[in-house]
């Protein structure tokens, strides 16, 4: 099964995500994840992109479309979930190709729905440990008062760097213009189904899973 999951920054995608893999054994493929990591490799893909991703506007389609198209070769049995891909309706259409020429297709689109006064909470409020990832947040579940991870005990804990007020309100910008449109697209392919992402974390995956059966 492939899907997609769509929604603004802070939604909640990135961490639906990890849920999914874990249950279902589903490949993430977060174009986001990608484009930190060449970043931070120093690659001149990585290089390219620094100062569009910091600033909160989108890499071009050419570049985020390559890198799915490379990730797609690998294993397809449990299936795909995108997790802020494709943020274009240019994206959208490759996407449908590049599925169509390996002989699959979408299965479903779950738009996570979220007003924007709790992304920017959200957003402004999380943080992740720098060596495995666990995630954080400063309202509803903080770094441990002993400074150490909870899954792996480091101390090194990071914030991205577009996540501060001025660079998510572009972020935000790009979503509503350019990403939003993608919900007519998905309905109008009878693929669409919204969930309430400011429930909890469970209860935003059990209605995922509802939608998925
Ligand atoms: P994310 O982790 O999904 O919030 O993505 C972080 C940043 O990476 C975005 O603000 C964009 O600059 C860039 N990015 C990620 N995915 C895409 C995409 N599909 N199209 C264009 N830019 C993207």
């Amino acid at each position: 099964m492939n899907i997609i999951l769509l929604g603004p920054p802070g939604a909640g995608k990135g961490t639906q995500a990890k849920i999914l893999v874990e249950a279902r054994g589903m490949v993430q493929l977060s174009t986001g994840d990608m484009l930190r990591s060449a970043k931070t490799s120093g690659t001149e893909i990585g290089d390219r992109v620094a100062a569009v991703m910091d600033a909160g506007k989108l890499v071009t389609d050419e570049i985020v479309i390559a890198l799915i198209a490379e990730k797609l070769d690998g294993d397809t049995a449990a299936g795909f979930i995108f997790d802020g891909f494709p943020r274009t309706l240019a994206q959208a259409d490759a996407l449908g190709f590049l599925l169509a020429s390996k002989g699959t297709s979408l299965d479903h689109v779950v738009q996570m729905q979220v007003d924007d006064e709790a992304l920017v909470r959200r957003v402004t409020a999380r943080s992740a440990c720098g060596s495995c990832g666990e995630g954080y947040n400063d309202i509803s579940k903080p770094v441990p008062s002993n400074g150490n991870c909870l899954q792996c005990g480091s101390s090194n804990f990071i914030r991205r760097s577009d996540d501060n007020e001025d660079s998510l309100r572009t972020r935000l910008m790009a979503y509503y213009k350019e990403t939003s449109p993608l919900i007519g697209y998905y309905h109008a392919k009878g693929i669409l189904s919204s969930v309430n992402g400011l429930d909890e974390i469970t209860q935003v995956q059990s209605s995922i899973s509802e939608v998925l059966g």
